[in-house]
């Protein structure tokens, strides 16, 4: 659930960790994926889904979105690291690496882009909703015709045998699972969807309560640093702590009473389309809790700094499976419901 930075971030963020880079790392996706292949066994959406997907599980499937990111615009959109994250091997064929530079070329200049920004479909990812805001409202600041909410719309749209709306490209079915896979992880991890703005002190900005400024944005935490206060080191961003997740949640852990949680979820209610925006409102809440108790301190330039304890670590562990779980339920249901 890596998120593209700005240019002038790249370097802090390599400094900060090696594995910055890293997407819910491709740990968290895997397991959403892998959850949703185990609840759609059996099923005639099972069937469909390999009807597009060939050999590839919804597991591996899970990564390609994050694997395309490979593909540079800059270098005549060449993919530029084969070898380089091993979750994305399976897709470094020449026909893998052709269909990810086809669609990079169809998503890199398609939405409106301030110079510096990131490549479109980088920015299908996340948005930039309020944590003090109770519900995703399109127009609020930080949200897009083109962020993750829209994005997982338009694949639907596509599943469903409707053209993509704009700004988006998506050629055909293959793609949007592809896509979709990828999506339903990213729009319940905390941080990619709800966001604490920041004073140059640290103190919160309630975003609709006064003129926005930009400089007030962290990036879904990609600008806080965190520093550990058992040994006052400064560690990854606080984006990042929430991308990684515990090995106990791998995919190759998920058993029967996991299995059993993702199946109580209740299903979601009207109609498809509204899904998305209902998805991004409750991971809103988990957003709240995983940001509301941070107290945030002055950095330099661009960033901030957060201590974290490890009594918060511990308390982020159960909304990772909590996310993840909901994650591949959801993926599972709406699989079931596009192909009954
Ligand atoms: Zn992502």
């Amino acid at each position: 659930m890596f998120r593209h930075p700005p240019r002038a971030l790249v370097a802090l963020a390599i400094a900060l960790s090696a594995t910055a880079a890293s997407p819910w790392g491709a740990d968290g996706h895997r397991t959403v994926g892998a959850l949703a292949d185990r609840l759609i066994a059996g099923t005639h959406a099972q069937a469909r889904v390999r009807a597009l997907l060939g050999d590839l599980t919804l597991g591996q499937a899970s990564v390609w979105a994050d694997c395309a990111k490979g593909v540079d615009p800059s270098k005549n959109y060449a993919y530029t690291s084969p070898g380089r994250f091993p979750e994305c091997a399976i897709f470094e064929t020449p026909a893998g690496e052709a269909e990810m530079i086809d669609f990079v070329r169809r998503n890199d200049t398609n939405c409106p882009r301030a110079p510096g920004d990131a490549s479109c479909h980088a920015q299908y990812h996340y948005t930039d909703e309020s944590f003090q805001r109770r519900r995703y409202h399109r127009g609020d600041v930080g949200t897009r015709d083109f962020d993750i909410v829209a994005a997982i719309s338009a694949t639907l749209h596509v599943l469903e045998g409707e053209p993509a709306p704009a700004p988006f490209d998506i050629k055909d079915k293959r793609e949007a699972l592809l896509l979709l896979a990828h999506y339903v992880g990213d729009v319940t991890q905390p941080l990619h969807v709800g966001t604490a703005y920041l004073e140059p002190d640290g103190r919160v900005v309630d975003t609709e309560a006064s003129t926005f400024d930009p400089a007030t944005d962290t990036q879904g935490g990609n600008r806080i640093v965190t520093i550990r206060v058992a040994t006052n080191h400064r560690s990854e961003t606080l984006h990042a702590t929430w991308d990684d997740i515990p090995e106990a949640l791998h995919s190759n852990h998920i058993d029967a009473a996991w299995l059993m949680l993702a199946r109580a979820e209740p299903a979601p209610r009207g109609d498809m389309q509204a899904w998305p925006a209902q998805w991004a409102g409750s991971t809103l809440t988990q957003a709240r809790l995983a940001l509301k108790d941070l107290r945030f301190g002055p950095g330099q330039g661009l960033q901030w700094t957060v201590p974290l304890t490890g009594r918060y670590d511990d308390s982020m562990a159960p909304i990772k499976k909590r996310q993840l779980t909901v994650a591949g339920a959801r993926l599972a249901r709406t699989l079931t419901a596009i192909w009954p």
